[in-house]
């Protein structure tokens, strides 16, 4: 667990950008993680955790919100329209809106629930065919959909392709951003959240760097069902 070298180091990636300190969120993504290195994260005093599927998210969090009940959650993954309802739930932020039909349903649970989580819109920056989100070209179209809908719009996430330099990826999501006055960049994880910060994320999605290696420990990284 290195809750405290993550956050030293995600100060001093603000103060290299110029920007203050304690201004960029850490989405502490706990998916897949066993439990006992949530719980050293909780007690270290954090309380934004990101999770990817709704499900595992629910099974873990359910019980551990009755001892931290001011636990914030975020959704990083896909999402199915399917799960949409549980999802609106569980989440208060969704990373992941990447098409019209997802953003119908959640508009109306929110007409239903008089609220709604904050959503980012994915963009496929890479235009990988097997990732999820919206072709950078199609954005703009995308973004006015979404607001005509009225659902609360904090900005736009990526995940860059593997093998490219991120930067190119962070700077794109930016310009979009910038284009359609959004403010939330949700960009940066493990491997390069210090150079996220430099491009202006506002939020950064760290796992393994924070928690260890997914998968490791195998016993104990599954919840019961
Ligand atoms: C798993 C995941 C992360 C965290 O990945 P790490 O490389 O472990 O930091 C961030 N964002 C999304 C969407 C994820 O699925």
């Amino acid at each position: 667990m290195n809750y405290r070298d993550i956050i030293e180091r995600i100060h001093a990636a603000e103060r290299a950008a110029g920007r203050a300190e304690g201004t960029v969120r850490l989405v502490a993504v706990s998916k897949q993680q066993p439990e006992e290195r949530v719980r050293a994260v909780l007690a270290a005093g954090h309380r934004l955790f990101g999770e990817n599927r709704v499900q595992e998210a629910a099974t873990r969090w359910t019980p551990l919100r009755e001892e931290y009940p001011d636990v914030e959650l975020h959704l990083v993954g896909p999402l199915q329209t399917n799960k949409a309802r549980q999802a609106v739930a569980l989440f208060s932020a969704i990373h992941s809106l990447d098409r019209p039909k997802l953003a119908r349903k959640l508009a109306a649970l929110a007409q239903e629930r008089g609220t709604s989580p904050a959503v980012f819109i994915q963009v496929n920056t890479g235009k990988e065919p097997q990732k999820a989100g919206v072709a950078p070209e199609e954005a703009d179209a995308f973004i006015a959909e979404v607001r005509a809908l009225d659902l609360p719009l904090a900005g736009l996430m990526c995940i860059p392709p593997v093998e490219e330099e991120p930067a190119l990826h962070f700077a794109l999501l930016r310009k979009i951003a910038e284009r359609n006055g959004l403010e939330g960049l949700s960009m940066g994880m493990s491997r390069d959240f210090e150079t996220a910060i430099r491009f202006g994320a506002t939020h950064v999605r760290i796992g393994s760097a924070l928690f260890g290696p997914r998968g490791s420990q195998e016993g104990a990284a599954q919840t019961p069902r």
